[in-house]
């Protein structure tokens, strides 16, 4: 990682707590002519149900896409939409790491997906472990697939504004020292993030505007089971919502 990656890093993240201290400030943003007709044509692909899931950058690739855009003076790639932070993946409340990789120190993630992770993410799993009667939630980690997707590439998703985590299992330390994973593949646990899902959707409708997905809370910010590209993970997200509706930047889950 070299020095000029780091500054860069650490000047976003200074200028975007300074703009976004909570969640309710969902930031108005603008696009291009040609960004919104992209935009209408994959949102009618993804409505008809023919959406490919975006590719999510690996640790190797999420690290060449940010130094590139300072080696060759890219930075409009790095002009997200939405305000970004850093996940502190080893030491933040929830913790995580990508999938056969160690926990990384700081990986970039929107603004809003921090505050709904933080704030609402160890809520949802202490739920589902209610629903399905194991104990009381101590320490909460995220095994993923990614948060990242290229801008640059179609189709764009939520994980272009890294406003989406793909999270393959939760492994949870309970008060009694005990430790489970959840997994999300298969059936085994299907009512503990079923029960995680409908209380995720709940969040994202009551504290970011957002309508139940096609009437239902449990696709409300999530695409699991019910997706053939969601089989292996489910897609977790905060859409983004204004005036009560979808504003779609980009899709809706
Ligand atoms: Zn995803």
């Amino acid at each position: 990682m070299s020095g000029k990656y780091l500054k860069g890093l650490v000047g976003t993240t200074l200028l975007v707590s300074l703009i976004s201290p909570s969640i309710s400030a969902e930031p108005q943003v603008f696009f291009t002519e040609e960004e919104l007709a992209t935009e209408a044509l994959q949102d009618h692909h993804d409505h008809e149900g023919e959406h490919h899931h975006a590719h999510t950058l690996t640790p190797e690739e999420e690290k060449r896409f940010y130094e590139e855009a300072f080696q060759k003076d890219q930075l409009d790639i790095l002009n997200f939409r939405f305000p970004q932070t850093s996940w502190r993946e080893c030491t933040d409340v929830v913790t995580g790491n990508y999938s056969g990789y160690n926990c990384a120190n700081r990986r970039q993630v929107s603004v809003i997906l921090k505050d709904f992770m933080d704030q609402y993410m160890p809520e949802c799993v202490q739920e589902a472990l209610d629903k399905v009667g194991d104990g009381e939630l101590d320490q909460l980690h995220i095994i993923h697939d990614g948060v990242l997707g290229d801008r640059r590439h179609s189709p764009r998703s939520l994980h272009a504004e890294n406003r989406a985590i793909d999270i393959r299992s939760f492994r949870v330390r309970f008060y009694d020292g005990r430790e489970k994973t959840y997994v999300f593949k298969g059936t085994t646990n299907r009512e503990f993030y079923r029960a995680f899902r409908q209380c995720w959707g709940q969040k994202v409708s009551e504290n970011n505007g957002c309508p139940y997905y096609g009437g239902s809370v449990e696709r409300t910010g999530s695409i699991g089971w019910e997706d053939r590209n969601h089989q292996n993970h489910m897609h977790t997200s905060v859409p983004y919502c204004v005036g009560g509706s979808y504003g779609s930047y980009y899709f809706r889950r």
